[in-house]
């Protein structure tokens, strides 16, 4: 059966997330307590409804506990998003993730059982920091405190050499689990892969052996 989605709050985080759920042809049910931001979203979500998400009678008249995933995004609004998810979890949502403003509405929303509480303009400065402090980190998505996937760009100091020559399991203790190479993506590369010359290496592990590799390995 096709997954259900919905959305509550359609600003600026809550607004993009369904029209990428719309181009990904995903139904999405679009939420917000105000008409003309409701509007917008009539021609772009699969259902777009004007409510007030605090009340619990409202979400259960909307069905809300028949859907499998509902992302709450209030911005500044504390207050709804602490009680909307509360009601949310109450009425038997599996997954209620919430956008968070500041690391106190986090640490309520980790209380209440927010499945998932999301950072995205922290997460985004987190990637962007990254990227602009090494000329060799692409990319960065953060897994745990500790670990990390990053996209490394291959130099020339390591173009020719196979993953084996690498060895970076053993040197490093991180793992090389992709390569991007132009248009290609090679999964899982095998041993005797050989790398090329901006070749992007997708790899994952602890930040300490990650930092260590992308100085001295690559
Ligand atoms: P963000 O910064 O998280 O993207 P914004 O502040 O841009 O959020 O937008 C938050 C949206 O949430 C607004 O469109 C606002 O109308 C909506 N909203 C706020 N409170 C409620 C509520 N109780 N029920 C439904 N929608 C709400």
């Amino acid at each position: 059966m096709k997954k259900q989605f919905a959305v509550i709050g359609l600003g600026r985080f809550g607004g993009n997330l369904v029209q990428e759920l719309a181009h990904l042809n995903v139904e999405v049910l679009a939420i917000d307590i105000h008409h003309d931001v409701v509007q917008k979203f009539q021609d772009i979500a699969t259902h777009a409804v004007q409510a007030n998400a605090m009340d619990e009678s409202v979400l259960k008249s909307l069905g809300l506990r028949n859907f499998d995933h509902v992302i709450v995004s209030f911005g500044e609004n504390i207050e709804a998003s602490i009680l909307t998810t509360l009601q949310l979890k109450e009425i038997g949502v599996k997954e209620v993730w919430v956008k968070a403003s500041n690391a106190y509405h986090q640490k309520v929303l980790d209380r209440i059982g927010a499945d998932k509480v999301i950072h995205p303009e922290r997460d985004m400065a987190r990637r962007i920091a990254h990227h602009i402090t090494s000329e060799k980190i692409i990319d960065y998505i953060e897994v745990s405190k500790e670990h990390s996937i990053v996209e490394v760009l291959a130099t020339k100091k390591v173009s020719g050499k196979t993953l084996m020559d690498l060895d970076v399991r053993a040197k490093y203790g991180c793992n090389i689990i992709a390569i991007h190479r132009g248009e290609e993506v090679i999964v899982s590369p095998s041993a005797d892969e050989v790398i090329q010359k901006e070749d992007l290496l997708i790899v994952i592990g602890h930040n300490r052996d990650i930092n260590r590799f992308e100085k001295e390995g690559v």
